[in-house]
């Protein structure tokens, strides 16, 4: 079996977006990108998580070819393939529909530097991608523009898409991204959030760089 190692992250991520409240149902998806075999493992189209073992997960080649497992790839795989193919720097792909973020890609706002955690999307706002139908090319090209070099961006009246260098840093984005959503529209529903400077936000991006365990 190709990718044992990257299938079962998938499997574990799946589980922990309905467990975290990052996704209801069969929604979202997840992905890995292994450089040295040139392939990526994805989710499932519509499984339940909880239900999806490691031959479930499907294995592409980065032209969108089926390359081993018998299970439909999840519907957005184009959207995962595009990061890929574009940023040397993502080996990892995170889709939500959680409830915060996906109120403000409805309203199609970008989140300001409300929270400092802000900072994790790699810039001092998360923006919004231009609308598209989901699955389709065109939503792809739409959050890759849309991201820049940064790492988190809305996908308007959809949801949320995270990226970074593997599968831990990237739902660790989202859920950080979500957390600051949703602190951002309840500091608008009483008044009016204080953004934090440019300046203070790349002082963050430096003690980002630095901060954890260092492995
Ligand atoms: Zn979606």
């Amino acid at each position: 079996m190709l990718m044992e190692q990257e299938r079962e992250l998938i499997v574990k991520y799946g589980k922990k977006l309905i467990s975290s409240g990052l996704t209801k149902g069969t929604g979202g998806n997840l992905s890995i990108y292994n450089k040295k075999e040139g392939l990526i493992a994805i989710s499932p189209s519509g499984m339940d998580y909880f239900e999806t073992t490691p031959l479930d997960i499907t294995i592409m080649d980065l032209k969108g070819n089926l390359v081993e497992g018998e299970r439909k790839p999840s519907v957005e795989y184009e959207m995962h393939l595009i990061f890929y193919k574009n940023r040397k720097n993502v080996f990892s792909v995170v889709h939500t529909h959680s409830i915060a973020s996906s109120t403000i890609a409805a309203l199609r706002w970008s989140l300001p530097a409300v929270n400092y955690l802000v900072g994790l999307s790699g810039e001092n706002l998360v923006p919004c991608a231009d609308y598209a139908s989901f699955g389709s090319k065109e939503l792809a090209e739409n959050a890759l523009k849309g991201m820049g070099n940064g790492y988190a961006v809305f996908l308007a009246n959809h949801g949320l898409l995270t990226t970074s260098t593997d599968i831990h840093k990237a739902f660790y984005i989202a859920e950080e991204i979500e957390h600051c959503a949703e602190i951002f529209l309840r500091a608008k529903a009483v008044g009016n959030p204080v953004i934090i400077s440019d300046e203070e936000m790349v002082k963050m991006n430096i003690l980002f760089k630095s901060y954890g365990q260092n492995k």
